[in-house]
């Protein structure tokens, strides 16, 4: 069944593949890289109808292609085809009906040729422009010279220049004047074989209004890995750079609207402060004068009550102080022995269980600091070792200089702080929760001391055993 051409010895040498068939579409003759393409020896192929190799589709084509060439005509095609493991393969066909004398297709000889790496490159070509064109940034190639060579359908979405419009121009197109610098040094960079990764710059659209983007720039290389151009991406941050603004305009109008709460606190506790203090001497004196009456405990009790007001809007009053960094500091030389001595005989009057008890280590314990605020820091410390260790009976203050500081030190026998709070127990408005939440208080004195005591170049720090007690430090420069 073999026609004129797979007759001759010369069929089988032919370099391409070569493939035969009748015009009923039975194979008639196959050559050798016909067998080293599909895999099946001639012996299998011939005989066997051209569906061996082609896809279902393909196939119904190939019918087509038959009738064509009955009707005259060459034909050019490619098409999916099978091995004989069924593994895809593109063929390239090049067929040549054969006639005879009376014109009469007798038989359609191919030439055959495996183009599926061609086609699987064509492919991954496809699905990479494909990606190129659907990507939400502007993706964009130029050559060395500036000359735009491919341009993304988000380019023109960003800047207005249609694919057409922008091809072959210079990308200066989208460069806004006053940023044309940017290109020299872009390209310099690229020359080089340097990236660049997330360039933030403005870009001119078509209609002149200008874009926030950020921009990447890689060199692009020919096969032989010589730099021929770049590769740009651009992504619009317009949005975010308006969210930027936003948020910057925010963050003053916050910062000037805590301003004005901070004076307002040290505006209102001062006008507080004032008539309290006028009622307070009033009380004192009324105290005075009322000697045994009766009705003097009433005062008393007011006058307590006053002076816990006036200590909640002292508070009050420092607190907003360090928040709007008003804590200015009044230093005076003077004996730190004394001073603690003072506070401790004072305080002891307000507490009969408790023995406090004050070690001076030095003869002398000079420091140049506001008097006034380390009253402040000492007489909270040891309140709060009172206040916190009322069933003990003893707290022991230890006062000694170390080097170029003093450092003091106040224990007691109390309630303990948990560990998980010791790091805390300095912030604002912060109060251990439990056993410590019964005794009355603002959580704001260690915070106030901690600031005190840094203001004055110290350190303030703690130490405790739950239920067995605290250990409360803190240091300060001594003044020689
Ligand atoms: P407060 O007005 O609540 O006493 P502070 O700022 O002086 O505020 O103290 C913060 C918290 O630290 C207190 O609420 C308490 O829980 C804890 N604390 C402070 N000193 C002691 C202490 N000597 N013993 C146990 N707990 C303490």
């Amino acid at each position: 069944m073999r026609n004129q051409i797979s007759n001759n010895p010369a069929y089988h040498s032919v370099a391409e593949g070569l493939i035969s068939i009748n015009p009923e579409g039975i194979i008639t003759g196959w050559n050798e890289e016909a067998e080293r393409i599909f895999g099946y020896p001639a012996k299998e192929a011939v005989g066997e109808n051209i569906s061996l190799i082609l896809c279902e589709a393909v196939f119904q084509n190939e019918k087509s292609i038959i009738r064509n060439l009955k009707k005259g005509g060459d034909e050019h095609y490619e098409a999916e085809c099978k091995d004989k493991n069924g593994k895809r393969i593109f063929i390239s066909f090049n067929a040549f009906p054969e006639k005879d004398t009376a014109g009469n297709l007798t038989g359609i000889n191919q030439f055959i040729k495996d183009i599926s790496a061609q086609k699987l490159a064509d492919e991954k070509q496809a699905v990479l422009a494909a990606i190129v064109n659907s990507s939400d940034d502007a993706i964009i190639s130029k050559t060395l010279d500036g000359i735009i060579t491919s341009w993304n359908r988000s380019a023109t979405r960003m800047f207005g220049f249609t694919e057409k419009e922008a091809i072959g121009k210079h990308i200066s197109i989208i460069i806004p004047k006053d940023r044309i610098s940017d290109e020299a040094l872009i390209i310099n960079n690229i020359r080089n074989g340097k990236k660049i990764d997330h360039f933030e710059t403005l870009r001119a659209a078509k209609d002149g209004t200008k874009r926030h983007i950020s921009l990447s720039v890689s060199p692009l290389k020919n096969s032989k890995g010589k730099i021929i151009g770049a590769s740009k991406i651009a992504r619009d941050i317009s949005i975010r750079i308006e969210a930027e603004k936003q948020r910057e305009l925010y963050t003053e109008r916050l910062r000037e609207l805590s301003n004005y709460k901070d004076e307002f606190m040290v505006m209102a506790s001062h006008e507080l402060k004032t008539p309290l203090t006028v009622i307070l001497a009033n009380l004192q004196i009324l105290e005075i004068k009322m000697e045994e009456d009766p009705r003097k405990d009433f005062v008393e009790k007011t006058i307590r009550q006053v002076k816990k007001l006036s200590g909640l809007i002292s508070n009050l009053l420092d607190v907003s102080k360090i928040h709007a960094g008003k804590l200015d500091l009044e230093p005076t030389l003077f004996d730190l022995n004394i001073l603690i001595e003072e506070i401790s005989s004072n305080l002891q009057r307000t507490t009969k269980n408790q023995e406090i008890i004050f070690n001076s280590h030095n003869k002398e314990l000079m420091i140049n600091a506001d008097k006034g605020k380390i009253e402040q820091v000492v007489v909270n410390i040891i309140g709060n070792a009172i206040k916190y260790s009322s069933d003990s009976s003893k707290i022991i203050i230890d006062a000694t200089r170390k080097g170029k500081n003093i450092v003091v030190d106040v224990s007691d026998e109390g309630i303990g702080i948990p560990e998980k709070d010791i790091g805390n127990i300095f912030l604002r408005f912060y109060r251990v929760s439990g056993s410590a939440s019964s005794f009355a208080g603002s959580g704001v004195g260690l915070y106030i001391s901690s600031e005190i005591i840094k203001s004055h170049a110290g350190k303030i720090w703690a130490e405790s055993k739950i239920g067995k007690g605290s250990v409360f430090h803190f240091s300060i420069p001594a003044a020689n």
